[in-house]
């Protein structure tokens, strides 16, 4: 057996992890560690510095997370842990996994990120926090605050470097390095090793065993690739004629610049198309709406930046469109590994001006895939794409297994709740139409896919909504438990984030789904 099959045999109780992990990632559902996981957890069980280089969807977070969580001491209650993330959904997708893996430990773990009220965190932070998950700018800011000391910070993570370098925050990161113990563990995570990130490795690491998997396995197999020729004058109308014909179930469009992501978001809205965009210009509140929206399949096409849209875990996208073609080949791998992922066919396209027809070519020798000139799907020989699905519930089972979700009318509802289920025989709440209380003014309603059966009660959720969402009372206005799910009203302008921060999450050991459903 080579040492690379060797890897692949690689199963989780073998990286040397404590019973409580262990099942904790039984009961999420991971089979065995990805390629990065199996090669970083022992080294850093080991004690030792890590670069982890693999490309989004590899599970880095799991690579860092499960060493990092053993390492901890629920007893100490200092900071004894950070990890920095460049953008807040990033932050706020690391702390909900982290939470899922340290499920059965006595630890707590906080986020920090800007947009978000710093008082509240504050609040978190003094009632005791192993590990802190942060954004750049919003942990200097509680550091200058005296909130946060990182003397106790013997592991620290980087996790995607490359995209804290795109957004100018490298200094930051130095200046934070810092204010940690000399004789600290870290670890950096990113898709792309550019020079100052290497810099940035061989001044602040010691010693660092450096990890890089090659993206051969996800992305050139799973993801029919295309490029469509067109003159830069003709692109939108190509644009929207291959949209038209690809009839994608969701797809992001990629963009090189802030200006030219507006500039076709307009273009496509004004030709009638669903679309929405992600880049650095917009507000966090706003991005955060389109990221949710994206997420809960409430918009078909999102146009993106390579740095809003990098590092985001969205499943399902079925098609990734080049609209610009990328700069260069690794952003090009990173692009694409967003849709095939979790084992499901993709299609990448990738729109070229005649002058980029040599940087198109380099990309194929690069990723050494074979791109096609685009063609109509009816004129295309192969039929191997699965059966479009219509609603979120007949997709099967994600790769984290997590319950599947199914759309359905419910009466008294103005639109369409999307309610999950859990599995045969999953909860539908058709009988309960009557109880659905009406929301506060100002006050949205959230709906919980769990009820007094699953051994919830009404103070169990204010407890999840007060230390899972970090909502203070007066931001609850209501929580009503039924028998089969329930339904907890909180104020407008935290219901985004209390979805983001209780959906996919644990209660009394039950998975819970949390979504908003209008009235
Ligand atoms: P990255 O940080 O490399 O982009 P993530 O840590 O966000 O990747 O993981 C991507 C997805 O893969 C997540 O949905 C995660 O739950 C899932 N995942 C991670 N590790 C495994 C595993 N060993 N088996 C199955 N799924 C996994
Ligand atoms: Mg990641």
């Amino acid at each position: 057996m080579t040492e690379q099959e060797q890897t692949e045999e690689k199963l989780f109780k073998d990286l040397g992890l404590s019973p409580e992990i262990q099942q904790a990632i039984d009961e999420i559902g991971f089979d065995k560690p990805s390629p990065i996981q199996a090669e970083a957890i022992p080294e850093l069980l080991a004690g030792h510095d890590v670069i982890g280089q693999a490309q989004t969807g590899t599970g880095k977070t799991a690579a860092f997370g499960l060493p990092m969580l053993q390492y901890l001491d629920p007893a100490n209650d200092e900071v004894q842990a950070i990890v920095l993330t460049p953008t807040r959904e990033l932050c706020i997708q690391v702390t909900q996994a982290l939470r899922s893996y340290a499920e059965h430990l006595d630890i707590e773990i906080v986020a920090v990120f800007g947009g978000a009220p710093i008082r509240s965190q504050q609040a978190q932070l003094r009632s005791g926090a192993h590990v802190v998950v942060a954004t750049v700018g919003r942990m200097k800011d509680l550091i200058s605050r005296r909130s946060l000391v990182l003397t106790a910070a013997r592991f620290v993570v980087l996790d995607e470097a490359d995209e804290m370098l795109d957004l100018g925050f490298i200094e930051d990161v130095e200046r934070i390095l810092r204010m940690c113990p000399s004789g600290r563990q870290t670890a950096l995570f990113s898709a792309t090793m550019p020079p100052p990130i290497k810099r940035l490795a061989d001044t602040f690491m010691y010693d660092p065993v450096t990890i890089s998997i090659t993206p051969k396995t996800l992305t050139v197999d799973a993801i029919e690739q295309a490029f469509v020729e067109v003159p830069g004058r003709a692109k939108v109308d190509k644009l929207i004629e291959v949209v038209k014909e690809e009839d994608p179930e969701q797809a992001i469009l990629f963009c090189r610049t802030k200006i030219g992501a507006s500039r076709l978001e307009r273009d496509l809205k004004n030709r009638g198309l669903d679309v929405k965009a992600l880049h650095g210009d917009l507000s966090q509140g706003v991005r955060d709406g389109v990221m949710l929206a994206f997420k809960n399949h409430r918009c078909k096409l999102l146009v993106a930046t390579d740095i809003a849209a990098r590092g985001l875990d969205v499943d399902h996208v079925t098609h990734v469109i080049n609209y610009d073609i990328p700069n260069s080949s690794e952003t090009y791998v990173h692009r694409i590994g967003r849709t095939g992922r979790a084992g499901r066919t993709g299609r990448a396209i990738t729109f070229v001006t005649p002058d980029q027809r040599r940087d198109l070519e380099q990309i194929k020798k690069d990723v050494k895939a074979s791109i096609s000139e685009w063609e109509k799907p009816e004129d295309r020989i192969e039929h191997a794409r699965p059966p479009r699905r219509k609603r979120r519930g007949e997709q099967p089972a994600p790769l984290d297994d997590q319950p599947a979700v199914a759309v359905e009318e419910v009466e008294e509802f103005d639109e369409v709740v999307e309610v999950p289920l859990e599995g045969p025989g999953g909860d539908q709440p058709e009988t309960a139409s009557d109880d659905i209380p009406d929301a506060r003014e100002g006050a949205v309603k959230l709906f919980v896919n769990r009820g007094s059966r699953s051994d919830i009660t009404e103070e169990d959720l204010r407890w999840a909504l007060r230390e899972g969402a970090v909502l203070s009372d007066d931001q609850i206005s209501d929580v009503r438990v039924l028998e089969r799910f329930s339904f907890v009203e909180v104020d407008g302008d935290v219901a985004e984030k209390t979805v983001e921060f209780l959906d996919g999450t644990k209660l009394k050991g039950s998975g819970i789904r949390v979504e908003i459903a209008r009235s």
